[in-house]
């Protein structure tokens, strides 16, 4: 429990760090939740985010549109500038904090 809501705040910092234009990755070895969950073993079975959407890799969820949004406009790369100059990149990463925070009050948190 206290590992997950450490993983969790931890993952908000992060995409508030990418909303600032701090961070320029958002993958699997980016995320708090990933490095605890998204194991060889058991890939995403316990993470919060999963026990919400029932999909593996945060498929149904804003970072799943930002992953489509930046594979085929900036072409893989959140770059220096990137997320200032583009609102379609901030609209995702604002809808991906609100959800995270929105784990923070989930019975299976
Ligand atoms: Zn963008």
């Amino acid at each position: 429990m206290v590992k997950l809501i450490i993983a969790l705040e931890k993952s908000i910092k992060h995409w508030e760090r990418l909303r600032a234009g701090l961070e320029f990755k958002f993958g699997v070895s980016d995320c708090a939740l990933c490095s605890l969950y998204n194991t060889v073993d058991n890939r995403c079975g316990n993470c919060p985010v999963y026990a919400q959407t029932d999909e593996l890799g945060c498929v149904d969820t804003p970072h799943g549109d930002l992953w489509d949004h930046v594979d085929l406009v900036h072409v893989q790369d959140l770059g220096e500038g990137t997320v200032a100059n583009c609102t379609e990149c901030q609209k995702h990463i604002d809808a991906e904090i609100v959800f995270l925070k929105s784990l923070r009050e989930n019975d299976n948190v």
